[in-house]
C-alpha cells in the first residue's frame, strides 16, 4: 500500500453488493485500496489517462440519492465516466418518490431498465441492503442514516495511507457528533482493521450507545482526545438527525469541541486535519485551519474520492462478470 503501480490488478470482492465496511474481508479492503492509489496516479497525472481501462464501457450506473449531495453524487459520475461508464442522475424531488412511491416500487421500476450499478443515499439506515434484494443490479451504500459510508471510510484511508506511507500505528482522533455519523462508523471498521489507534472525542450527548463494541478510547475533551494524534478527524454536526437537546447552542460547542489553531497545538506537531464535508465552518471547524493547505487533507480527500469509487465500480462489474 501507499505505492503507484500499473501492475495492480482490479478487485474481485466476495460479496456482489457494497452495503458496508463492516465484515469485509481485510484483504478485500487492501486490494481495494492498492487499486485506489493506481487510480489516483491517474488523477494527479503521474500514470497517462490512456491507461485507464475502460471496464464500465457499455454500462450503466443510477445515481439514486434521496438526501443531499454534492461532494459524493458528483464523484460517482466522475468516476464511472473516467471508467467509461453512462451515469443517470436520478433527482428525487422530481421523481415519482414525491408522489408517494415506495423504495421498492422505486427499485423494481428502475430493474426493469436494466442499470449495472445503482448507487443509493438513503436518511434510513439498511435502505441500500433492502433495496439490493430487489434489484439485479449491483448496490453501493452512498450512506444510509447513521449506519455506514463505505466509500467516504475507503478514501479517508486512501488519502492518509498517501500522505504517511501507512496507516497502520498512525493515531488518529475522530472528533464531533459520532452518533449520527455513518463516516465515523465505516471509518471505525475500516481504520481500525488497518490497525491505526483510533480515539473518539464527543460530547457524552452524541455518543451513540454502542459505542463500547468498537473497543476504542473515548473522550469527552478535545484538547486530551486529539494529544500527540497523526490525524485530527472532525465530523460535520449533523443537525438534520438530531432530537433538538444534545448541544446547548452552536457557539458553545465551537467554544468546547471545535477544532481552532489553539487546540490542534495539542496534536502532534505535523498533524494533519480532516473532514468529509460539507463543512460547518464556525462550528465543528475554524476557517484558518480548514484552509491551511500545509495541515489540512481536506481538498484531497475529494480528490481521492473518484480514485477511490473507480476501484469500487470497478470490482463491483469485473466481479459480476466472473
Ligand atoms: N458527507 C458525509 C455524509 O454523507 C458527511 C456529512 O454529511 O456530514 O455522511
Amino acid at each position: 500500500m501507499g505505492t503507484t503501480t500499473k501492475t495492480v490488478p482490479p478487485v474481485t470482492l466476495t460479496q456482489r453488493h457494497l452495503l458496508g465496511i463492516e465484515g469485509m474481508p481485510v484483504t478485500e479492503i487492501e486490494a481495494l485500496l492498492a487499486r485506489s492509489h493506481f487510480f489516483a496516479s491517474v488523477i494527479d497525472g503521474s500514470i497517462p489517462d490512456s491507461d485507464i481501462p475502460q471496464s464500465l464501457a457499455g454500462k450503466t450506473v443510477v445515481n439514486l440519492f434521496f438526501e443531499n449531495s454534492t461532494r459524493t453524487r458528483v464523484s460517482f459520475e466522475v468516476a464511472a465516466k473516467k471508467l467509461g461508464g453512462s451515469v443517470l442522475n436520478i433527482a428525487v424531488s422530481g421523481s415519482s418518490v414525491k408522489k408517494g412511491e415506495t423504495l421498492i416500487d422505486t427499485a423494481t421500476t428502475l430493474n426493469a431498465m436494466h442499470p449495472d450499478i445503482l448507487v443509493i443515499r438513503h436518511h434510513a439506515a439498511g435502505a441500500p441492503l433492502l433495496l439490493s434484494r430487489h434489484v439485479d443490479a449491483a448496490v453501493i451504500n452512498a450512506g444510509d442514516g447513521r449506519h455506514e459510508h463505505p466509500t467516504q471510510a475507503l478514501l479517508d484511508a486512501l488519502t492518509i495511507s498517501r500522505k504517511f506511507g501507512r496507516i497502520a500505528g498512525l493515531k488518529i482522533a475522530i472528533c464531533g457528533d459520532i452518533a449520527n455519523s455513518r463516516v465515523a462508523r465505516s471509518n471505525l471498521y475500516l481504520l481500525g482493521t488497518l490497525g491505526a489507534e483510533l480515539r473518539l472525542v464527543s460530547p457524552a450527548t452524541l455518543l451513540p450507545a454502542d459505542i463500547d463494541q468498537f473497543g476504542v478510547p473515548v473522550f469527552t475533551d478535545l484538547e486530551s482526545g486529539i494529544a500527540d494524534c497523526d490525524i485530527v478527524m472532525m465530523l460535520r454536526l449533523q443537525t438534520e438527525r438530531m432530537q433538538g437537546r444534545e448541544i446547548p447552542s452552536q457557539h458553545e460547542y465551537f467554544n468546547m469541541f471545535g477544532l481552532d489553531e489553539a487546540k490542534l497545538m495539542r496534536a502532534a506537531p505535523q498533524a494533519l486535519i480532516m473532514h468529509p464535508g460539507p463543512m460547518n465552518r464556525g462550528v465543528e471547524i475554524d476557517s484558518v485551519i480548514a484552509d491551511d493547505i500545509d495541515r489540512s487533507l481536506i481538498t484531497t480527500q475529494v480528490e481521492m474520492g473518484v480514485a477511490a469509487r473507480m476501484a469500487c465500480l470497478e470490482a463491483l462489474i469485473v466481479g459480476a462478470s466472473i
